[in-house]
């Protein structure tokens, strides 16, 4: 039989070989899940600051953490949909709750652990010395960021026209394309043809639009008597005559006309009701981001941007989503946040970051004990 001494110096060996394989195995098998401090302080810049976690913000989330970039979102919740209608024309969520699918993103991102959402209102953004952003909390909060992603949404201004509000979008819409479908069959529409609506040609293509759902359509100019009679003019060479009327009354008031229909109180006293109205009001980019970053915007006010990328006027910061586009649909926002942060990624090599080839602290931390255990490391 051996002598103890010769137990016990097996007894550790062992013990010694699995703590130095587990060690290996953290380093080289654990699941590929790190941790950044999202501290985001002037020493330790996040990455990336997105402002804006809906639809466009989520999914540049999903594209940085590809390239291991650390991602700190900023979001109070107020998407556009407020109303939370069912998602239309996003294939595979046909008919789904829009904060399902945000729901969804931010689980996936929040695992990687690359991505932090904060639900925090951003009221002041600044570029500190030419390579940092600084952005600023209602509760003086303070986050500092190599890049600035820019996915806030749009702003509605509605027309200041009694009852619009309480109205949209029940019996209001805005697009044919998210809420025609379901009111196919209707006898009598109505088009608002203000602001983006109120020039013949726009007007007359949504009336086309609005046409494939109702038999017949009142254009309503709230009191446009020049654009009344060019849209007179334009229906008399033209095949919509025999179902569209025109009328340029002021509109004193709309108010929900029963539970389908809604109702229209005129400047000469005549109350119209039909089952839709259809308008598209001004839907902008948050004013006061506009001005402190000093960013352009395009002819229709959305924020400009160049190339395949959505590259601002100002360097650094992109923008995607409702806020940079005409095209103010889901699918458009989720391909601009991909897309804008392949840019961003292009723009944080290793050598700005600093990053580790595997990740952030968590990842090099286990490097230590690598190297300490001698078996290499980062
Ligand atoms: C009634 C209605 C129905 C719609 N239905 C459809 C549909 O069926 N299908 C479809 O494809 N599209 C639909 N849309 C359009 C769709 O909602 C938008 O295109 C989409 O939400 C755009 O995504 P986004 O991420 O660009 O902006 P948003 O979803 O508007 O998100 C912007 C985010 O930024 C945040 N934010 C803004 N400012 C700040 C700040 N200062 N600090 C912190 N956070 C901030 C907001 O809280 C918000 O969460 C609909 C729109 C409306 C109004």
């Amino acid at each position: 039989m051996a002598p103890s001494s010769y137990n016990g110096f097996y007894t550790y060996a062992l013990a010694g070989l699995v703590v130095l394989s587990t060690l290996y195995w953290n380093q080289y098998h654990a699941p590929e899940i790190v941790s950044h401090d999202f501290g985001a302080q002037l020493e330790s810049p996040v990455d990336v600051i997105i402002l804006g976690g809906s639809h466009a913000g989520l999914s540049a989330a999903a594209t940085l953490y590809r390239h291991q970039l650390s991602t700190l979102i900023f979001d109070h919740q107020k998407p556009r949909n407020s109303w939370l209608t069912p998602m239309r024309v996003l294939s595979g969520w046909e008919g789904k709750n829009p904060d399902a699918l945000r729901e969804k993103s931010r689980k996936e991102i929040a695992a990687t652990g690359f991505a932090k959402t904060l639900d925090k209102t951003i009221i002041s953004v600044e570029k500190t010395n030419n390579t940092l952003f600084l952005v600023t909390d209602s509760e003086g909060g303070m986050w500092y960021g190599r890049k600035l992603l820019l996915a806030m949404g749009a702003e509605f201004v509605f027309p200041e026209i009694p009852g619009y509000a309480e109205n949209f979008p029940k019996k209001i819409f805005h697009c044919m394309f998210t809420f025609g479908f379901e009111k196919r069959g209707s006898e009598h529409a109505g088009l608002l043809a203000k602001g983006s609506l109120s020039t013949v040609k726009h007007a007359l293509m949504v009336a086309q639009d609005t046409l494939k759902f109702a038999k017949n359509l009142s254009i309503y100019t709230d009191s446009n008597p020049t654009l009344a009679a060019d849209l007179l003019s334009a229906l008399a060479s033209n095949s919509l005559s025999d179902s569209v009327d025109i009328n340029d009354h002021s509109i004193k008031r709309l108010s929900s006309g029963g539970a389908s229909t809604i109702s229209l109180s005129l400047g000469d006293e005549t109350t119209h009701t039909r089952d839709f109205l259809v308008h598209q009001p001004l839907a902008r980019p948050p004013p006061w981001i506009v001005q402190q970053l000093g960013l352009e915007l395009d002819v229709m006010g959305n924020i400009k941007t160049n190339g395949f990328f959505y590259q601002t006027n100002v360097e650094g910061v992109f923008a995607a989503g409702d806020c940079a586009s005409p095209f103010k649909i889901i699918p458009n926002a989720l391909l601009m946040g991909a897309n804008a942060a392949a840019g961003v990624a292009r723009e944080l090599p290793r050598s700005v970051t600093g990053n580790g080839l595997r990740g952030f602290e968590g990842r090099e931390r286990r490097g230590i004990w690598m190297r300490i255990a001698g078996l290499g490391g980062f």
